[in-house]
């Protein structure tokens, strides 16, 4: 607790306060404080003392006031609730975090003994020769062993793996809202890339990446799966990795591809690099497709660490789509900041001038996260302000943008991509009926998918 920040309200306001209002206060000043960028002491001086409250009533009416200044688009709407404010401790950044830097190069290699023999060890002994490789008897026990830091979540480890379970998996989606029946082909945990909203922070209990050397037991497990399968369904691997970042060293596309083209699916393979070598040393086929997440390079920059600019991810999907691959482009998450809107029609132009249209699909998502992954961007990512835009709690208690806004925000991307396409099938990732029914009314391309269409139209395209 700052107490000098404590005392300089209480004296300003006449009134003391409990811990957990102070708290309360104190979340507020900081991130109204981030949005100005002023220190908070500049934002207490700035607030106005009102008359006419006492006691807990001053508590109320400088909440009130914070609120407003922190939430200034949505805090005099109707559907404004306090109870979806999310105001948690405000945390320290860490001092000791691993950053993300240069190109990935593991420090220490960890392997499961049953793939000592594996292509991936050798792979990885010839590329990393000066990395120290021990062996452990399996990842499980080797993690209940490490007290685990958020701070050590970067540090470049690898840990080769022979998978026993949980090869594939339906896509969670989040509650009450629409799935559109993605499988997750679950290759792999961790990723060499460090983005400040990335959902694994708060999902993991170990520094590192972890690959799978053991890819028959997917493959069978697929085969397993397939029996069962009445329709083609869309699977990929990018939910718990990137698909691609580590592809030069992993080769799984080269084992997947051959796999997949044979299989009555959609496999993508849904990227932020531009590593794509494996990609165009292998035959296309129209049912494995090439995805790229988009944002505009002022976010990359700041929030997507180690990843490849804009004009790599471009000019990677123009190679891979010239040689005769199918691509198709995630604009999530879409995060709203002053200056959003051009930018991203700057980034929705510059994709239709690189890439030739109709895209494999398209899919829309605004920023959301838990509540706990808040706290820990928070602590990692200290120059980051994404989380102090006007994200509320939704339904799923999940912090997102409340519907106008989110609304705004995809009614202007719809259009700006209908501008130059009216074919490739564009669906919204992790939203509620209610959005999807009001978007549909506005003036969006004609392909704009409901999430449960998903499901059929999406894997009706050729060749199925
Ligand atoms: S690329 Fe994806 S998996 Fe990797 S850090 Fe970013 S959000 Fe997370």
């Amino acid at each position: 607790m700052d107490k000098k920040l404590k005392e300089k309200i209480e004296k300003k306001f006449a009134f003391s306060m409990g811990l957990n209002q102070y708290r309360e206060i104190e979340r507020l000043i900081f991130e109204i404080g981030k949005r100005q960028n002023k220190p908070p002491a500049e934002v207490i001086s700035s607030l106005k003392t009102k008359k006419g409250f006492e006691g807990k009533n001053i508590f109320f009416a400088l909440k009130n006031t914070l609120l407003r200044y922190r939430f200034p688009l949505t805090y005099d709407r109707p559907g404004f609730k306090k109870e979806n404010v999310f105001l948690s401790q405000v945390k320290k950044p860490l001092n000791d975090n691993w950053k993300v830097s240069g190109k990935f190069k593991p420090v220490k290699i960890f392997l499961e003994k049953e793939t000592e023999n594996s292509y991936l060890i050798t792979n990885l002994k010839k590329k990393f020769s000066g990395s120290e490789t021990r062996r452990i008897p399996s990842l499980k026990k080797h993690q209940q062993g490490n007290n685990f830091r958020i701070a050590e979540l970067k540090k470049p480890e690898i840990f080769i793996t022979n998978e026993i379970e949980d090869f594939i998996k339906p896509c969670p989606c989040t509650k009450h809202h629409l799935r559109c029946g993605y499988w997750i082909f679950n290759l792999g945990f961790g990723c060499p890339f460090d983005c400040s909203y990335c959902f694994l922070q708060q999902y993991t209990n170990s520094a590192g990446i972890v690959l799978p050397a053991n890819l028959e037991r997917f493959f069978d497990s697929f085969n397993h799966l397939e029996k069962k399968l009445k329709k083609p369904i869309r699977i990929g691997t990018g939910e718990f990795s990137d698909s691609l970042a580590l592809d030069d060293i992993t080769e799984y596309s080269l084992q997947l591809i051959p796999y997949f083209r044979e299989k009555k699916v959609f496999f993508e393979f849904k990227t932020k690099s531009n590593n794509i070598q494996n990609i165009l040393k292998s035959k296309p086929s129209p049912n494995i497709i090439i995805s790229w997440s988009l944002n505009p390079q002022t976010i990359i920059a700041g929030q997507e660490k180690g990843t490849a600019s804009l004009n790599q991810r471009l000019n990677a999907a123009s190679k891979a789509q010239k040689a005769g691959f199918r691509v198709g482009f995630h604009f999530d998450p879409i995060i709203y900041y002053s200056g959003w809107e051009k930018e991203y029609r700057a980034l929705t132009e510059k994709l239709y001038q690189r890439l030739r249209p109709p895209f494999a699909w398209i899919s829309l998502g605004t920023l959301r996260c838990n509540r706990a992954l808040k706290s820990i961007a928070e602590q990692r990512f200290p120059q980051s302000n994404i989380f102090y835009g006007e994200l509320l709690l939704g339904k799923d208690k999940k912090l997102r943008y409340p519907l106008f806004l989110r609304k705004k925000i995809y009614a202007k991307i719809l259009k700006w991509i209908g501008k130059f396409d009216q074919k490739t099938p564009i669906y919204l990732c992790m939203e509620d009926n209610q959005i999807w029914k009001t978007c549909k009314t506005l003036n969006a391309p004609a392909n704009l998918l409901h999430p449960k269409a998903c499901q059929t139209k999406l894997t009706k395209m050729p060749p199925f």
